[in-house]
């Protein structure tokens, strides 16, 4: 081997390692940023101390804080503004407790297909509720509140405040901070992205449970009944259950809302 040839061969390599030297300067880094973006996302609908400062408010026995709501059946529009007000008057006034400005959402009623900022190429049809947040407001198709309601029987009340606490409870993420990882998500969604999606969804039943102990004190709602008529909620405009896959599962959902409701704390929110 002649020196001409010895010498190449060493810059060769000597090459190489410095390219694998730079790969692994790159490499490093990115792979603790994607790291960090994996097990960040879904975290980022956690602490920050928003939730533990949430006041409890949990309603005294005998107490029916929907009393004298309309009837959602055959007055479904009636019955969404009434309880609407109560989870406005309840949200206004937890904020102020935490020293945080409040603004309502707005709330939009209707019956047929209307188009909304969030869905800006299609119709919005008499489908689930929807909290968007582009405009800041609850969109509640009238025909679910009294077909819910109806499917439900004397439950009606109680899952019309269920299906508002939950898009209420988008809206209290929406003010604070904690929906934005899910609320500046971009196509295509990996999945640490759907996982942000589901803990954003269940943390909204958590939020819905936590406030039903406002109004409904500690033994006035049964754990069956409500699982049924929070699965009714899911199922009647989606009957084959597509949104689990960004709801989470009936059961999650169940027991997301239950937690809420059973220990009054917002704070129990964060781990879901
Ligand atoms: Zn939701």
């Amino acid at each position: 081997m002649t020196p001409a040839t010895f010498i190449p061969l060493w810059s060769s390599l000597g090459l190489r390692r410095r390219r694998w030297s730079v790969a692994a300067w790159l490499a490093v880094p990115l792979g603790i940023l994607l790291l960090a973006v994996a097990i960040k996302l879904p975290l980022a609908l956690h602490s920050s101390g928003v939730l533990d400062r949430v006041p409890v408010a949990r309603a005294s026995s005998g107490v029916d804080g929907l009393a004298g709501a309309p009837d959602p059946v055959t007055e479904p529009a009636a019955s969404a503004s009434f309880v609407s007000q109560r989870l406005d008057a309840y949200w206004r006034s937890a904020f102020a407790a935490m020293g945080r400005a409040y603004v309502s959402p707005g709330l939009r009623l209707f019956d047929e297909g209307i188009s909304i900022p969030c869905f800006p190429l299609m119709a919005f049809e008499d489908g689930a509720p929807f909290y968007c947040f582009l405009d800041d407001t609850i969109y509640l198709p009238v025909p679910y509140i009294s077909d819910l309601a109806r499917a439900t029987g004397a439950g009606g009340r109680m899952i019309v405040g269920y299906v508002l606490a939950h898009e209420y409870a988008h809206h209290l993420q929406h003010l604070t901070g904690l929906g934005a990882t899910v609320e500046q998500q971009r196509p295509p969604q990996g999945a640490p992205m759907r996982r942000a999606r589901v803990h954003y969804e269940l943390q909204a039943d958590c939020l819905a449970g936590m406030w039903a102990s406002s109004v409904f004190p500690p033994g006035a709602l049964d754990r069956s009944t409500m699982g049924r008529a929070e699965d009714t909620a899911a199922l009647i405009r989606d009957p084959r259950g597509t949104s689990s896959d960004s709801h989470g599962s009936l059961v999650q959902r169940q027991s997301a809302f239950w937690s809420g409701y059973t220990s009054s704390r917002a704070s129990t929110c964060e781990s879901w």
